[in-house]
């Protein structure tokens, strides 16, 4: 239920599908309706990968047409409201297809640097409104050592690659010891970001790692 803040707030500030800016419905929550119907979403076995390294990653959107302008919206104009929207797709997607299969949920983090930049990581945006929903909170276990050029600035696999090795380090490896982790991040391209990040935590000691992001871009 919405607070006495959260009301004024809609009255000053209407709030807007997060995909196409349609002014919403009051029974439309994030996203309108006809988004929720006509967005490229994967179903079934089209919502899962194989990774690198045999990490299995969910994504319930493909990147493409609004999804793409709202995630880059989200992560470079300042839109970091939209993860309250972006949480339950994910959620969702993630009850479907991982259920019974994780013990924590944590995320692809951004570097110190890049965070003081962007003012939030939008990663752990994301991984906290997924969590929130699935009743369990999102945990630190990776840092990012090494700052690197923006991923989406890289055309080239191989140079993908290369520029996230030696990038991530385990931040709490007593916490993901024995576990099974649930990785998330906002989009998927090459997964290069999330094998690096998948096999730091193996290498910490967590017994299995799966991924979820929002949007595949492949
Ligand atoms: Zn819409």
């Amino acid at each position: 239920m919405k607070g006495v803040i959260d009301n004024l707030l809609d009255l000053l500030f209407p709030p807007k599908c997060v995909f196409c800016g349609k002014l919403l419905d009051l029974q439309e929550e994030g996203l309108c309706a006809a988004c929720r119907r006509d967005l490229p979403w994967l179903e079934g076995a089209a919502a899962e990968q194989v990774l690198g390294g045999g990490f299995l990653c969910v994504s319930p959107l493909r990147y493409r047409g609004s999804v793409r302008d709202s995630l880059r919206r989200y992560k470079f104009q300042g839109c970091r409201g939209y993860h309250r929207a972006y949480g339950p797709l994910l959620a969702h997607c993630i009850q479907v297809h991982l259920e019974g299969q994780y013990d924590l949920i944590t995320w692809a983090p951004l570097s110190a640097r890049r965070k003081r930049e962007r003012g939030y990581d939008q990663a752990y945006l994301l991984a906290s409104a997924a969590a929130g929903v699935l009743g369990t909170k999102a945990v630190p276990l990776l840092r990012k050592v090494k700052h690197t050029a923006a991923q989406s600035g890289l055309e080239e696999d191989a140079q993908r690659r290369s520029n996230v090795q030696g990038v991530y380090a385990a931040f709490n490896p007593a916490a993901a010891a024995g576990k099974r982790i649930l990785l998330v991040d906002d989009i998927v391209t090459t997964g290069s970001t999330l094998v690096s990040c998948a096999k730091v935590l193996q290498e910490a000691g967590a017994v299995g790692v799966a991924c979820a992001a929002l949007a595949r871009a492949r």
